[in-house]
């Protein structure tokens, strides 16, 4: 049986959280993305609301629902500012699941439950200077000393962290003859030697924290091991399914705003005794963009849909993350365009979607890294 209509309760959270985006989330986008302040009121709201851990068991504090759920929070709140997007994003899909997926019992308790109360947030720590697309290449390691690790090293561009009591990281537990065996580790972020630097200058995601972290001798007790020691390589490939899905949702969620305004804009905008929406070339510009963002939308439900039957998703969660940030890219551009020289200024805002989206074809895996997953997954 094919059957495209949310659930009851995905309507319910659809409602809800919409109406939270466009009263409480839009309003402070725009400063936010210029004074870079990152949405905590929002985010004791969304914790409130009982959002933090909303695909998470009760068992641990979470709202027991399921990843479409997940996927439309996610769409909502990048719908009305980006930046929000991708702070809730990575707090479930790659703090919390890692945990959820790999955790001990006692690890859930300790670790995800906070996540889910929204006491922390969630983050993940892969990416490195030398290990980004080949993650593989990680360099950080965790040298087994009595009961415990001591890991050396750093990790760039991690989401979240200055906001997270504790990260699963990864790192080289053993180096036998050239192989690598990388496990993945839990790490309390106020350990000593541990330092969180939050100063980049980005381009866009304003709001959003981007950290780099120091690890100089931080020891750790061996019982903070996430899943099996050497397995660290392949419980981060199966978190990042997961969290492409969400990607795919904020790239929905920022290409539906830019579309918004454009429809809108081209209702208003008067040139040649005509509103631009009567031109037929405008007109043609957002069937494409309106077409695209549908298509973009069912594939990331489709995804959504398939993680929660249980069933293989990779494939499709590749398919949804590429597709839908490369056309959130192509609907802001157009959205600007529409716009003309307005979209071009900051005031009118359309130029912020664009900015953000770009993050989209890079983060989690980059488009390049997509295309060789799908073709890899097709058989190639
Ligand atoms: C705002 C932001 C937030 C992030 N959050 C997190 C986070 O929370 N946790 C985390 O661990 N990481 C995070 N990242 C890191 C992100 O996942 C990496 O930046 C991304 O995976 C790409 O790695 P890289 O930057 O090293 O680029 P590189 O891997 O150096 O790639 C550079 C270019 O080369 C291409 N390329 C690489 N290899 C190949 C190949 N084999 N064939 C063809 N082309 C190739 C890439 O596609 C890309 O175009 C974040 C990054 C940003 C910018």
């Amino acid at each position: 049986m094919l059957n495209f209509d949310l659930t009851e309760e995905q309507q319910m959270i659809k409602k809800m959280i919409r109406e939270f985006a466009d009263e409480v989330v839009a309003p402070g986008a725009v400063d936010r993305d210029r004074s870079k302040k990152f949405p905590v009121e929002v985010f004791k709201q969304l914790s409130g609301m009982g959002m933090m851990g909303l695909p998470f068991s009760e068992e641990y504090g979470g709202g027991g629902a399921d990843t479409i759920s997940f996927a439309i929070v996610t769409e909502e709140l990048s719908r009305a500012c980006a930046s929000t997007g991708i702070t809730y994003s990575a707090h479930i899909s790659l703090g919390g699941a890692p945990l959820n997926l790999f955790g001990t019992e006692a690890q859930k308790h300790k670790y995800l439950t906070p996540i889910c109360t929204g006491e922390s947030f969630g983050a993940f720590g892969l990416t490195e200077s030398n290990a980004g697309s080949d993650a593989g290449g990680t360099q950080t390691t965790a040298k087994e000393d009595g009961d415990d690790y001591v890991i050396n090293g750093s990790k760039m561009f991690i989401t979240n962290a200055s906001y997270a009591k504790h990260l699963a990281i990864t790192a080289i537990t053993r180096n036998e003859g050239g192989k690598k065996e990388i496990s993945a580790i839990i790490v309390p972020t106020d350990v000593e030697g541990f330092t969180v630097i939050d100063n980049y200058e980005k381009m866009g995601l304003n709001a959003s924290n981007t950290t780099e972290l120091v690890l100089d001798n931080v020891r750790v007790p061996k019982e903070n091991l996430l899943g099996t020691q050497g397995n660290g390589f392949r419980q981060f490939l199966v978190t990042l399914d997961g969290g492409r899905i969400g990607i795919g949702a904020m790239a929905v969620g920022i290409a539906q705003a830019a579309f918004d305004r454009a429809l809108r804009y081209s209702k208003e905008r008067k040139q040649f005794g005509k509103v631009l929406s009567e031109f037929q070339i405008t007109q043609f510009k957002l069937a494409d963009m309106a077409m695209k963002i549908e298509l973009a939308r069912t594939m990331v439900h489709k995804a959504a849909w398939l993680k929660d039957q249980g069933r293989p998703f990779s494939r499709e969660a590749s398919m949804c993350k590429l597709y839908a940030s490369e056309i959130a890219m192509e609907v802001a551009s157009e959205a600007i365009q529409i716009h003309g020289g307005y979209g071009y200024m900051r005031e009118y805002e359309v130029e912020r979607y664009m900015r953000d989206a770009k993050l989209l074809e890079i983060g989690e895996g980059t488009s390049e890294v997509q295309r060789m997953v799908i073709a890899r997954l097709i058989g190639c």
